[in-house]
């Protein structure tokens, strides 16, 4: 084991104490926490807008919407929190002459690491959850966005004592530091690579994990589909911060005759919302978050178009913007480097169909993505992919929206994740279910 730096290694000790104390308290303890987060956010508001604009050039709505997440979060949470705490009497059968409950109560230490593309929702939603559930923290933002790395430890020092959430700035050094402890709990949002090391650390203490992690989310099209609503909603949420976005619809599925007509109207969404004079607008386009990914993202356009890859739209790269233009590709053989990799970048891969089978049997040969789309207007069809497919949640005739409900448990499965979060069920998640019967 590696010498942990003496913070970390004080900060740890003093929440093994705190643990039990956080364990035992009340919903009115929890909730008060939660109210005064909510204060202290809603007081550096600016502070974020700014923060995401330096780190994404995030425009100030969708930066907004991070804040809209963590405040629907943190209500939900405040509402809800002593019905979920109360405990459960269960039936006894077969002991006689005894009661059986069930409650819950927090797992103790939780190492939480955030991803960069949703810097801020995706730390403070999570640790909603945490509080709610009655654990501490230790938190690490994420360093490739430095700016609501800073701010959100900055809050978190406000909010909170260390001994019950402590935030520590860095990067990959200081994570592999955290995962040293023999922490109960790590929550991790980030790529499929990064869970495994997460999970191989967590093993090591036998403590539990939620990975939150990525893939390629495809979408099938039915020929009884809106096809105009279906582009202009794919063409839009492809382009979203930048395709950053673990939600992002990346392989679509359309019937063969329907595939031009599908991609004119995504080519003249691109155009009307992300040109301006003919010019990639950075108003409203993104940028990669830095330059590896950068670099990255254009290998797969570079990579796909030497391999016979058709670029029906977009394949530039502004490395001034740090900008992918918005990109459709067909054609892109097995083989290509961006088959077998997450994009998160821009790019839109075009299959056809004449059978639906066909489509459904390359998704099943992938590993189970976080999301999976369609887009029909026949309830048949929805069933008949539900039962040939698996994937973390499913959106129809629209795409990423399941997020925004919180009754339904958010998360992946296998390669796309671990365990799920949201409302009650991040609350669940955090949670250790115990089992108490008296004789
Ligand atoms: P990442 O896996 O590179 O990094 C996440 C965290 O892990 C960071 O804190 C980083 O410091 C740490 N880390 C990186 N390399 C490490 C290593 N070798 N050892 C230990 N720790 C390490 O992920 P990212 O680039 O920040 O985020 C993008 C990924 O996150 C994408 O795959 C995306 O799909 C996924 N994501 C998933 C969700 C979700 O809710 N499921 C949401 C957003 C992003």
């Amino acid at each position: 084991m590696t010498k942990l730096s003496s913070n970390i290694q004080s900060v740890f000790e003093i929440q093994s104490q705190q643990k039990w104390v956080n364990k035992a308290s009340s919903a009115k303890q929890r909730i008060d926490k939660l109210q005064r987060l909510k204060q202290v956010i809603q007081s550096r508001k600016q502070d974020v807008i700014q923060a995401l604009h330096v780190d994404l050039r995030r425009d100030a709505e969708t930066a907004e919407a991070e804040l809209l997440i963590t405040y629907g979060e943190i209500e939900h949470c405040v509402a809800e929190l002593a019905n979920w705490m109360a405990p459960v009497e269960v039936d006894s059968t077969p002991l006689a002459d005894s009661r059986a409950r069930i409650i819950t109560e927090g797992r103790g230490i939780v190492l939480l690491f955030s991803p960069w593309n949703f810097p801020f929702a995706l730390l403070f939603a999570p640790l909603v959850s945490i509080i709610a559930a009655g654990n501490c923290a230790m938190i690490k933002p994420n360093e490739l966005a430095p700016n609501i790395s800073k701010l959100a430890a900055d809050i978190i020092r406000d909010v909170f004592d260390e001994k019950d959430v402590a935030a520590f700035e860095g990067g990959v050094a200081l994570a592999n530091e955290m995962l040293e402890l023999p922490i109960d709990h790590v929550f991790f949002t980030g790529s499929p690579a990064v869970g495994k090391i997460v999970m191989t650390a967590a093993a090591k203490h036998l403590a539990s994990v939620t990975l939150e992690l990525g893939g390629k989310n495809p979408v099938i099209i039915d020929r009884t589909a809106d096809l105009r609503d279906a582009a202009e909603k794919i063409a839009v949420m492809r382009n979203i911060n930048h395709g950053q976005v673990c939600l992002c619809p990346e392989n679509i599925w359309v019937p063969q005759e329907m595939a031009s007509e599908f991609m004119a109207i995504v080519q003249g969404t691109f155009q009307s919302l992300y040109y301006k004079d003919g010019k990639l607008n950075p108003d409203v386009n993104g940028k990669m978050i830095d330059e590896r990914n950068f670099d990255r993202v254009k290998s797969y356009i570079d990579d796909a178009r030497e391999k016979g890859a058709n670029i029906v739209f977009g394949g530039q790269a502004d490395t001034e913007l740090r900008s992918i233009h918005p990109t459709i590709m067909t054609d892109v053989p097995t083989n290509a480097k961006i088959m077998g990799e997450e994009t998160f970048g821009p790019i839109l891969n075009i299959f056809t169909y004449n059978h639906v089978d066909e489509a459904v049997s390359s998704i099943q040969q992938q590993p189970k993505p976080l999301a999976l789309y369609i887009f029909t207007k026949d309830d048949d069809f929805i069933e008949m992919i539900l039962s040939k497919t698996s994937s973390g949640g499913v959106t129809v005739n629209d795409c990423a929206v399941h997020f925004n409900v919180p009754a339904l448990p958010f998360g992946g499965v296998n390669g796309s994740g671990i365990g799920a979060y949201h409302g009650k069920h991040g609350f669940t998640e955090l949670s250790h279910q115990r089992s108490v019967l008296v004789m």
